[in-house]
């Protein structure tokens, strides 16, 4: 089995938000919440026993400011104040979980090669999973220069953007660019050498980032825009001008953005296969003309369950699964190991090094 590298995963939010004890297996969370009344929105599919059964033995993990209720208006936090001491909470979880030796944080060049060496060694799956410290939207950072409080309490990458507009940017499902405090933001995300995390931009704020920032830009959940028509999938041109900045973008499990026309309660997830996500992969590796800017960034209950992912996957060990195809289409093993970790690696070996 490969080493997975997904750079994109809510375990915190989901420890703290939906309430999830992630140190015991997918089968037994469900089983616990299938006797609640107000249970989840969907059958969980990550937890850390099943992350280091898929070999899943690095990952990026965010913080992120929302919360999870059934009635969509109520998913933001109506202040950032609370925002703030959300993510502060879901650190905490984190914190807590590397004193007990149970995961290990990645904070620099050499702690990333010694998590990927402790994985490739040999095939025994019962050792730490590694993570690096990420945030998806940026509702909980108060003002542009507490950017720096953040970077000195670990975190490494930032998505300033989620949905709809926010404080520094416009996000997924809507239109406009960066705020006055989105372009000083980038400016002290620079200053303190975070990395920018483009996915969940709207197209104006995309490329008035990537204009003003010049440090490391990645996409950690983020599909094409060819294959799936709407803002939350990325055009030819982004994908080139991501590429021309060396990034690696993320294969996103998530049903709606992996085949067109999607419809939550009435496709049915058998009818998708993680096959239909390779596709994206294999786009990308085509307009690159090389397989170095792919990777698996499978957002795997980041809001969604099994009902919302590919009918192939049970429990996030199925990342596996994206390894054989690769392989059945064709892909030489140093590709399919550059998409399966190596790609994600190499970009933190230079990103975290700069
Ligand atoms: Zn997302």
């Amino acid at each position: 089995m490969n080493l997975i590298f997904d750079a994109h995963l809510d375990l915190a939010w989901n420890a703290c938000e939906w309430n999830r004890d992630l140190k015991l297996p997918v089968k037994e969370i469900r089983k616990f919440e299938r006797q609640l009344e107000d249970g989840p929105m969907g059958d969980c599919t990550v937890s850390w026993p099943n992350l280091q059964k898929g070999r899943v033995g690095v990952v990026i993990a965010t913080l992120l400011p929302r919360l999870k209720r059934r009635d969509s208006e109520m998913t933001f936090f109506q202040s950032r104040e609370a925002a703030y001491a959300s993510c502060n909470g879901q650190l905490s979880y984190y914190r807590a979980l590397v004193e007990q030796g149970f995961i290990n944080e990645i904070s620099n060049v050499s702690e990333l090669d010694t998590q990927v060496d402790l994985w490739l060694k040999d095939s025994d799956n019962d050792r730490p999973v590694g993570f690096i410290l990420s945030m998806e939207g940026s509702n909980s950072i108060l003002s542009p220069g507490q950017i720096h409080e953040w970077h000195e309490k670990g975190l490494k990458i930032l998505g300033p953007a989620h949905y709809g507009p926010g404080p520094y940017c416009h996000g997924t499902g809507s239109e406009g660019g960066l705020s006055a405090e989105g372009r000083e933001l980038l400016v002290e995300m620079q200053q303190v050498g975070m990395l920018l995390d483009v996915t969940h931009f709207s197209d104006e704020s995309f490329w008035e980032a990537l204009e003003i920032f010049d440090g490391p830009v990645l996409a950690s959940h983020h599909n094409c825009r060819s294959l799936v028509p709407g803002d939350r999938q990325l055009t030819d041109e982004q994908i080139k001008a991501l590429i021309e900045r060396g990034a690696v973008i993320g294969a996103s499990f998530d049903c709606w953005m992996i085949v067109p026309g999607w419809k939550k309660g009435v496709t049915d997830p058998n009818d998708i296969s993680i096959e239909d996500i390779v596709n994206h992969t294999d786009y990308i590796c085509q307009l690159a003309g090389n397989a170095k800017h792919c990777g698996i960034g499978s957002d795997l209950d980041g809001g969604f369950g099994k009902e919302q992912s590919p009918g192939d996957l049970e429990t996030v060990s199925d990342l596996q699964k994206f390894a054989s195809i690769l392989e059945n289409r064709g892909y030489p093993q140093e590709d399919i190991d550059g998409i399966m970790y190596g790609n994600f690696v190499n970009f933190f070996r230079r990103a975290l090094g700069e």
